[in-house]
């Protein structure tokens, strides 16, 4: 069985540390450098794990800063085989590209630093001259992480959050893009480094582009969602049905239904459903248009329902008379109902807001 690796990866920097430092300005907007050294860091961490190196994590992602001591304390006690430290570059505005430091005597250090530069330009990424610097006591490369550590280490700066070409792949519309071939070939040097065979199913995806495991997951997703349409569609059915049962009207009023669809007033659609005052409106105007005088059983039923609608009524005698006697014309009961109506409505109106 093959060593477990142990790799220590520094997400440069924390929240708390910018503004002043460690960060730019960009048309009024704070950029910080830790938000784009914590998303690669994390992506870097997802392909290592998926490869069997432990992952020792210095600074948690998108917390509050650690100090250099900290980590580097950490580091060594856990005696991690290599450390990463994990960064994104401030200078003069034509200061471009990414590049790797490592200890100018440490010989590992600087072949692991070596294979990130291979795997940066095998992903296209631009370097800082040659890509290679090198760190030394009193000079500016003398960095706390590369000098403090037991172990290989090595520093990786992605660029130049202060160049405008770079920006645009660090902060920019290109992020996602930059930040994931980052972690690729961050990730592809540290897995070289420790002779373990690079497998890119543990990559996170291009846009468009799904792993392995996100597409079994979204099958499944698809084979659950299509189940549940089934479902639906099944009680949809079962409601068609229903509604094709309330296409018939009840024995009482079957040939008051068939008149009314004789008559042209109704296309007996929908029987047992509510009508609106519209359709009501429609309704009573294609029978007046049509007709002078009520059928017969029309007056009956009308006079059976009287005593409702009674008290309404200015003169409910005189109406029952008339009714009886099957003597009003059309347009005269309707403006009779109305006005019944009407009164209803306002003494229903006043009873309500009295309560
Ligand atoms: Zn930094």
């Amino acid at each position: 069985m093959s060593k477990n690796f142990v790799c220590a990866l520094d997400y440069g920097h924390g929240k708390n540390v910018f503004p002043p430092s460690k960060g730019v300005y960009k048309n009024g907007k704070g950029y910080h450098e830790y938000d784009f050294n914590s998303d690669v860091g994390e992506q870097i961490r997802h392909i290592l794990e998926g490869h069997g190196v432990k992952v020792l994590v210095t600074q948690p992602p998108h917390g509050n800063d650690v100090g250099l001591d900290h980590r580097t304390d950490l580091a060594n006690r856990e005696k991690a085989d290599l450390f990463a430290s994990i960064h994104a570059n401030a200078g003069v505005p034509d200061a471009q590209g990414a590049c790797a430091f490592a200890w100018e005597s440490f010989h590992d250090a600087n072949k692991c630093a070596d294979l990130v530069v291979k795997y940066l330009k095998e992903q296209g990424i631009d370097l800082h001259g040659n890509g290679r610097h090198y760190s030394q006591l009193g000079a500016w490369t003398n960095f706390h992480v590369l000098r403090e550590t037991d172990m290989s280490a090595i520093l990786i700066e992605h660029g130049f959050m202060t160049n405008d070409h770079d920006f645009e792949n660090i902060f920019g519309s290109n992020k996602e893009d930059y930040r994931r071939k980052c972690a690729i070939a961050d990730a592809k040097a540290i897995l070289d480094y420790f002779n373990i065979t690079y497998k890119p199913e543990y990559q996170t995806a291009n846009k468009g582009e799904l792993s392995m495991s996100e597409y079994s997951e979204l099958k499944d997703l698809i084979n659950k969602q299509n189940q549940e349409i089934d479902e639906l569609k099944d009680q949809l059915a079962d409601k068609m049905d229903t509604t094709s049962a309330m296409n018939d009207p009840s024995d009482t009023h079957a040939d008051a239904w068939d008149w009314l669809i004789g008559e042209g007033i109704t296309n007996g659609a929908t029987p047992l459903h509510f009508i609106t005052r519209e359709q009501t409106g429609t309704m009573l105007k294609r029978y007046n248009e049509n007709n002078e005088y009520l059928p017969n059983w029309m007056y009956d039923s009308i006079v059976d329902q009287f005593s409702g609608i009674a008290p309404y009524l200015q003169k409910p005698d005189e109406w029952k008379i008339k009714l009886n006697n099957h003597q009003v014309a059309v347009p005269e009961l309707l403006g009779v109902f109305m006005l019944g109506f009407l009164n209803k409505e306002n003494t229903d109106k006043v009873s309500t807001e009295v309560e």
